[in-house]
């Protein structure tokens, strides 16, 4: 039997807003424990919350970006559990009636597409259920012996939760899928969309049926997946072993499973029979939310050309292939910065080279972003003008960049103080010249009897001689006009 896997995923961001989600407390990370914490989110008696509108135009951004129905109206309720990170014994989600719903967004998927080079890949669109507004809880942390500790800095920070239908037929295809969306919520500015610390969560939901097949099977929920690497291999894992289970005869148990870095295995959290019963009900001490006309046109305008946009118009504007356009684009400041430097001079292609070859070559080496990178825009533009100048020579160019991103400098500045600029002047060349025809006489030979090829050796040789720094197209010149 053929099989093929069915995933959802459950995405929880953080939202970038400077207090938390129903109290004015800050939501600077690394604050001492406790300290970002009032009545309101500790879940004292009494306490009353007031929502963030801060925390409601990001949602709708979300919703936006992610081509969704948003509701005028919208409702919290109250999640009910027990945990020691949840004071209030609740947290407050929205069940019924979220913010957004009924969404798609196309996503370009492919095995290569995040190796940066794309063998194969196809676009593909994939359905949005939901999009809602809930509360962070603490956090819960284990120290060494019998001791537990609890950090309510976290309680009540804002989060979206944006929920896709089961659309995904491969692990590859959630990792492309979280990947866009991912660098979304980035140019939307609404969340930093770490992983590792946290501020981007994902909890996919797995099952597997024959190939072909209409009906969902049962499925797994996997918690846990702490990184792109980590959903990937859960999910791999998690479809084998289901596989394997059927074809042995057995039932898929639904239940919440644990991606196991250590073992490289999914592991049981919970079985059905442990599932929690939610008892979701409207939460009485918040009034609906409402979104105007007026408002959602005023957000409308806020929201910027997406990664999706960005790439077609990349392809379009500056002739790029699918690839080299999905490359520049997938982060928003390294898109920015390539359209600076075109502003300053447009020749698209060579800067594209620049940027994906050195600029991210050394960027990659430092660990740095282009937005931390002293080289300005305006700079590269100019170095990259003073070879087609013929200014200097492109060796050079790569020693002038070295010392740009070093100092911040500008390139004319650096090549005056190196002395760097392009040799091309025909006396001074034609000293060079005669001195490397003086010095290779057997070579010169062998030339003028027909081994024309050695043209190259006799270029190599001045190049060398002159650090790099004649013109090339010069010294043909003159080398010929010698050795003829
Ligand atoms: P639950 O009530 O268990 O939370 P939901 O219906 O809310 O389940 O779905 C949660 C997520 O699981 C969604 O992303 C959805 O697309 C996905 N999902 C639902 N059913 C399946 C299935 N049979 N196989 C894989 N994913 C599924
Ligand atoms: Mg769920
Ligand atoms: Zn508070």
């Amino acid at each position: 039997m053929e099989f093929e896997s069915v995933i959802g995923l459950e995405v929880h961001a953080q939202l970038l807003t400077r207090s938390k989600i129903f109290c004015s407390c800050s939501t600077q990370f690394g604050a001492p424990s406790n300290s970002n914490t009032c009545p309101v989110c500790l879940g004292l008696p009494g306490a009353l919350p007031v929502l963030n509108q801060e925390s409601v135009g990001m949602a709708i951004k979300a919703g936006l970006a992610l081509n969704c129905h948003i509701n005028p109206v919208s409702v919290f309720a109250r999640k009910n559990y027990f945990y020691p990170d949840l004071p209030k014994g609740y947290q407050i989600s929205q069940f019924d009636l979220p913010v957004a719903q009924k969404g798609k967004i196309e996503v370009m998927v492919g095995d290569r597409v995040n190796s940066g080079n794309i063998a194969s890949y196809q676009r593909k669109s994939f359905g949005i259920t939901r999009v809602h507004l809930e509360e962070d809880a603490g956090k819960s942390i284990h120290a060494e012996g019998k001791t537990s500790y609890v950090d309510l800095n976290r309680a009540g920070v804002a989060l979206i939760e944006i929920v896709s239908e089961p659309d995904f037929r491969s692990s590859q295809e959630a990792y492309d899928y979280l990947n866009h969306l991912r660098r979304i919520l980035l140019y939307l500015k609404i969340c930093d969309g770490s992983m590792e610390e946290g501020s981007l969560r994902c909890d996919a939901n797995v099952s597997v049926r024959e190939q072909g097949s209409e009906i969902l099977g049962t499925k797994t929920e996997i918690k846990n997946l702490n990184s792109f690497r980590f959903l990937q291999k859960g999910l791999d894992y998690e479809i084998q072993r289901q596989i394997d289970l059927i074809e042995r005869g057995h039932r898929i148990e639904q239940e919440t499973r644990l991606w196991d870095e250590q073992i490289q295995k999914t592991i049981v959290m919970r079985t059905k029979e442990e599932a929690h019963d939610y008892r979701y009900f409207p939460e009485p001490d918040l009034l609906p939310v409402v979104i105007s006309e007026e408002w959602l046109g005023r957000i409308k305008l806020e929201i910027p050309e997406l990664p999706g946009q960005r790439w077609q118009r990349f392809i379009d504007e500056y002739c790029f292939s699918e690839e080299e356009a999905l490359l520049i684009t997938q982060n928003r400041e390294f898109a920015d910065y390539f359209e600076s430097v075109v502003k300053s001079y447009n020749q698209p292609k060579i800067i594209f080279n620049w940027m994906v070859g050195d600029l991210t070559y050394y960027l990659k080496k430092d660990n740095k972003k282009v937005l931390d990178c002293a080289v300005r825009p305006e700079c590269l533009a100019d170095l990259i003008r003073f070879i087609d100048e013929g200014k200097i020579s492109g060796k050079i160019a790569k020693k002038v960049f070295d010392q740009m991103y070093k100092t911040g400098e500008t390139p004319e500045k650096i090549i005056s103080h190196l002395g760097l600029r392009q040799i091309s002047n025909e006396e001074e060349l034609e000293k060079i010249i005669e001195n490397v025809i003086e010095l290779n006489p057997e070579k010169v030979k062998a030339y003028q009897s027909g081994k024309s090829g050695l043209i190259g050796f006799f270029m190599g040789q001045v190049m060398k001689e002159s650090e790099g720094q004649a013109n090339p197209n010069l010294v043909n010149q003159i080398l010929k006009g010698k050795l003829d």
